[in-house]
């Protein structure tokens, strides 16, 4: 069975839905590619890479993750830290707004938790997936040895999968987060940026640009997400544009780049070529994106996706 491994955070999410009234979930992009990659192909193993504390909404958070029939040996629980946290509030504009706590949240401390019996455990996978997220989130003390642990996952053969998901508010400056990025970019065999990702860091505009940027670091398998404009991959030798049917009622397009990167990838862990996976990983993400929140409902997720699956 094909194994794929994502690191980084999964936090408890708050909803205002009427005054005094909030609804609680669970969400983070690489949770949410890792379940939308289960929904979409059951039978490659979807494993997580995290921290979380041993209070009872962590304890809550796992029980999630194993209903999403995620794998959760490397779900470590930090002794004192808990689990990160953010409110999202909508005024009465329909426009969002985000209050996090997650500065010191369990999830920070991941690195800690990689030692020699885990990496051997990991060196298994088929893939390793790390976001602009993730990295900055890590604890800063722990990078360094971060990469030496992703070097070595590299050396042993398991595909480095990077996802920039650039959020400024995470990082420093932008030479702080420059530099890691430049890390990943330098170890990643397969990465699936978006356009927005990268215009403020190193001033790419359009899909060809971020190509061409991805091909000058080496990377041999590119997928460029462009919202609905468009798609652009390039196999090593080829780019190639695919079309993206908008979808008419957008409802929120929270996690679409997430669905699309689960779906992407079990689709390629499937064998599928590109073009196939990214049939499949925009289909994915159209369904999403007509629900509200990161995480849609299981059953109506599935039932849209089979359909979809049937139509393709
Ligand atoms: P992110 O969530 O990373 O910002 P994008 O906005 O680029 O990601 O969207 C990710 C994917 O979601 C796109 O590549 C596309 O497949 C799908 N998508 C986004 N917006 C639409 C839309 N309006 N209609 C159809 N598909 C969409």
């Amino acid at each position: 069975m094909k194994k794929i491994h994502f690191l980084g955070e999964c936090m408890v999410e708050l909803r205002s839905t009427q005054p005094n009234t909030m609804q609680q979930s669970f969400a983070g992009d690489v949770y949410n590619s890792s379940v939308y990659l289960k929904r979409c192909f059951p039978d490659i193993q979807s494993g997580l890479i995290t921290s979380i504390g041993e209070d009872s909404l962590s304890t809550k958070m796992l029980g999630v993750f194993s209903n999403e029939k995620i794998i959760t040996d490397f779900v470590f629980r930090h002794p004192t830290k808990v689990a990160g946290m953010y409110l999202i509030e909508t005024d009465e504009f329909g426009e969002r707004s985000f209050i996090y706590w997650r500065s010191d949240a369990a999830a920070r401390k991941v690195v800690e938790f990689l030692d020699d019996d885990v990496l051997e455990q990991l060196a298994e996978s088929d893939m390793f997936f790390v976001s602009g997220i993730s990295l900055a989130v890590l604890e800063p003390t722990t990078r360094s040895s971060f990469w030496d642990k992703v070097s070595f996952l590299k050396n042993r053969g398991v595909k480095i999968v990077f996802d920039p998901n650039y959020r400024p508010r995470l990082w420093v400056n932008e030479d702080e987060a420059r530099e890691q990025f430049d890390q990943a970019f330098a170890f990643a065999d397969i990465t699936l940026p978006g356009v927005e990702d990268l215009s403020d860091l190193y001033q790419i505009q359009n899909s060809q640009e971020l190509v061409e940027f991805c091909k000058a670091k080496n990377i041999s398998e590119v997928v460029v997400k462009d919202g609905p404009a468009s798609v652009v991959s390039y196999d090593g030798q080829q780019t190639t544009s695919h079309q993206i049917t908008p979808v008419e009622h957008v409802v929120d397009t929270t996690s679409a780049g997430d669905a699309f990167n689960g779906a992407y990838l079990g689709a390629r862990l499937s064998g599928y070529d590109i073009e196939k996976a990214v049939r499949y990983a925009a289909l994915a993400a159209g369904i999403v994106i007509q629900h509200r929140g990161a995480i849609a409902p299981k059953m109506a997720f599935d039932t849209a996706f089979k359909h979809g699956v049937d139509a393709l």
